[in-house]
């Protein structure tokens, strides 16, 4: 037994599990669904680590469970975090995985195709002026990240405004990019229950990175995203970390908002300043000492801000052939 807690009650028959992960949040929000009549569901999976298998398990046998009882997993989105475990619920009981449709391709390019798929991530980075040292380390940190995953093989596709049954009801399917560019809520009206994955979270700003393979202006599809919480404004949500439940969403979909556009502002006026590649304006919006990871994210976050401005026509960006980078300038 681990000295997990135990099962948090949420509605009904769903019921949510704090599992450990090796990240600065500590826990990820795993989500149980057992009703007495009905399918036994899984909504995220965590990382592929023993602490995480162990806190699992302890959930399941806390609810009189075992691995071979889930009959489906569904995955809010694919970053490892969340979908970690999704091929060993797939192995153990023979579950079919869900996720929604946009974001199926996402997890099979990060974690089926990985070596196609690193030296375009790579590439995107260098030419936004990541130095050559953190590249190398950035290489070596996404394997580690990649051995914490056992990716599922058939993965079904859920669509937006389609209903799952959970707790002897209804939940309407909700895309909710930004995050991730797939990330999937699940919503019930009726008792004003969000499911929200990383979509919102309480303590912490969910990333909103650009990268080599999400969609092109992610910072935008966020901001829509905090607009279509508001104004669903449920009275609960489930969130991936520091959970399992928070209250508030409205407000704290406008705080993002707010934080958001402060940041815009700022890039635009670094960039008006003096031009400079994405990672130099990272280096003045996260001035503090981050590790490798942190300064991908840094990046990554920086380049969401630079390219919705870009698109919105309030930067502009060039290729420098001296330093081999891409320079946004006003
Ligand atoms: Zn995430
Ligand atoms: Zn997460």
């Amino acid at each position: 037994m681990t000295d997990a807690l135990p099962p948090t009650p949420v509605l009904g028959s769903l019921h949510a599990l704090q599992v450990p992960i090796p990240y600065p949040m500590k826990t990820v929000t795993v989500l149980i669904d057992a009703p007495a009549h009905g399918p036994v569901t899984m909504i995220d999976t965590a990382l592929d680590t023993p602490e995480a298998r162990a806190a699992i398990e302890d959930g399941l046998g806390a609810l009189g469970l075992h691995w071979s009882d889930v009959d489906r997993a569904i995955i809010t989105h694919h970053h490892p975090d969340h979908y970690g475990l999704a091929g060993v619920v797939e192995e153990r009981s023979g579950a079919a995985v869900h996720m929604l449709d946009v974001e199926i391709g996402r997890g099979e390019r990060y974690w089926h195709l990985w070596e196609e798929w690193l030296p375009g991530h790579l590439k995107h980075m260098r030419d936004h002026g990541l130095p050559k040292g953190s590249l190398a380390e950035m290489g070596a940190d996404n394997r580690r990240g990649r051995d914490r995953v056992h990716p599922a093989t058939r993965v079904q596709p859920l669509r937006e405004g389609q209903h799952v049954q959970l707790a002897d009801r209804a939940w309407e399917v909700l895309w909710l990019p930004g995050h991730a560019d797939g990330h999937l809520g699940l919503w019930n009206e009726e008792s004003s229950v969000l499911i929200a994955g990383d979509a919102i979270l309480p303590r912490i700003s969910p990333n909103v990175g650009l990268y080599a393979y999400t969609r092109p202006d992610p910072l935008g599809d966020y901001l829509q995203t905090l607009g279509k919480l508001e104004a669903l404004n449920p009275r609960r949500a489930v969130v991936g970390h520091h959970g399992p439940v928070m209250e508030g969403v409205q407000a704290r979909a406008r705080e993002l908002r707010d934080h958001h556009h402060e940041r815009l502002d700022f890039i635009k006026a670094e960039a008006g300043r003096e031009p400079r590649s994405a990672y130099a304006l990272s280096l003045a919006m996260f001035p503090r000492d981050l590790n490798t990871s942190g300064r991908r994210f840094a990046l990554a976050e920086t380049l969401a801000h630079a390219e919705h401005l870009r698109l919105l026509g309030q930067l502009y960006r060039t290729w420098d052939d001296a330093s081999e980078v891409w320079t946004y300038h006003a």
